[in-house]
């Protein structure tokens, strides 16, 4: 079944393709133009001068989890300081929920984030940190993400020695989860794990053929950028608090910096020195980091809009992090691009330019979502 899309107002492609409608066949774009040369196809949409652009490609999720962190969240907001430990309470609840519990919490996070124009979606394991919890949490997101990492390196679990626990990720448990995952990261921060435990958890996930992301630089400056760029990991992620080496790391390598804002704002950090990475020549992608803890919002938009009206970002450079950068951060070409040959992931704003996402903060301004090539909203 082939869809022709006319009527676009403003269409955000992120490849050197450019018109006014396209054909979605199959689950693929078969061609974008101008409405004057379309081919033929089987139905045709009218969008009536709406903006389309590539869904949302939300590179940093945590999804697989149980129980509640509302009171923790308030007592933030009333000035308690954001430490990594929260996530034990998250952990404690996520061993004692089913399997139908958490796979019922990923879908409806899935589901959340489609409406709001996120069409492709990495999850990560890392509130098991034991081996049977972390397998689970890998077998239930793969059932219902796009792309899956292995976080067991997320946080020592309260009463392990922190060696041993890295003996038991880099091994057994890293056996056991590797089939079901195509990435690895560590939580490398102070109060989680450090430079050489860290690199210990990668270079064991390396050898395994696994992908490799790092969560770094998120409370402070540390090691982490510096170990992303230095074992190639596709991207390293919060990047709050940066040196000068650090950018200029980022700059000089393809590891992408994934910047997560509503995370920042959440646990009342500084936003990331945005400005700073593009000004050098960094790759930056925008994601939700969406989670109980540290952020708990699946819009992209509000990223976006984030990013535009704080951390001096053009809409056209957060669209594009938010979509194109994302799809980088996972190293894919055929997600949050619109070409031929790509996956008819589309995202309808309700608004003739992608400009209201920040001129109008806060709307809600999806008006319909594709998801490879089926109207999904
Ligand atoms: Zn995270």
């Amino acid at each position: 079944m082939s869809v022709l899309i006319t009527g676009i107002g403003e269409l955000t492609t992120n490849t050197e393709v450019s018109g006014d409608a396209l054909v979605v066949d199959g689950d693929r774009v078969a061609w974008v133009g101008d409405s004057g040369s379309a081919p033929a196809a089987d139905e045709r949409v009218d969008v009536e001068g709406r903006a389309v652009l590539p869904g949302w490609v939300d590179s940093h999720t945590h999804l697989v989890f149980a129980g509640d962190r509302t009171a923790e969240f308030g007592a933030r907001m009333a000035g308690k300081p954001y430490t990594a430990g929260g996530i034990a309470v998250t952990v404690n609840a996520t061993r004692a929920a089913s399997d139908e519990e958490l796979a019922a919490v990923v879908r409806k996070h899935v589901a959340e984030a489609l409406r709001q124009g996120t069409t492709f979606v990495e999850t990560k394991t890392g509130y098991g940190l034991n081996v049977a919890d972390e397998v689970r949490s890998a077998r239930i997101a793969a059932e219902h993400a796009d792309e899956v990492t292995f976080l067991g390196a997320h946080l020592v679990p309260p009463g392990a020695d922190a060696d041993e626990y890295v003996d038991l990720v880099r091994g057994e448990m890293l056996d056991a989860v590797a089939p079901l995952v195509r990435w690895a990261d560590v939580f490398c921060e102070k109060g989680a794990f450090d430079y050489d435990q860290s690199k210990a958890v990668l270079v064991a996930a390396q050898q395994k053929g696994l992908g490799l992301r790092v969560h770094g630089n998120q409370l402070g400056e540390g090691p982490g950028v510096r170990l992303a760029v230095e074992l190639g990991a596709a991207s390293v992620d919060h990047c709050t608090y940066l040196s000068t080496e650090d950018v200029d790391a980022l700059a000089s390598s393809d590891t992408v910096a994934t910047l997560l804002p509503a995370c920042d704002l959440s646990t009342r950090q500084s936003l990331p020195p945005a400005r700073a990475l593009l000004d050098a020549g960094a790759t930056v992608a925008l994601a939700s980091n969406c989670n109980p803890g540290s952020s708990y919002t699946s819009s992209m938009a509000f990223c976006v809009t984030t990013a535009v009206l704080q951390m001096r970002m053009t809409v056209e450079e957060a669209v594009w992090a938010a979509t194109a950068g994302g799809a980088q951060a996972l190293r894919r070409d055929d997600v949050g691009v619109i070409r031929p040959g790509a996956r008819a992931d589309l995202h309808v704003l309700d608004a003739p330019s992608i400009t209201h996402l920040a001129y109008r903060p806060g709307v809600p301004l999806t008006h319909s979502v594709w998801r490879q090539g089926q109207r999904a909203i």
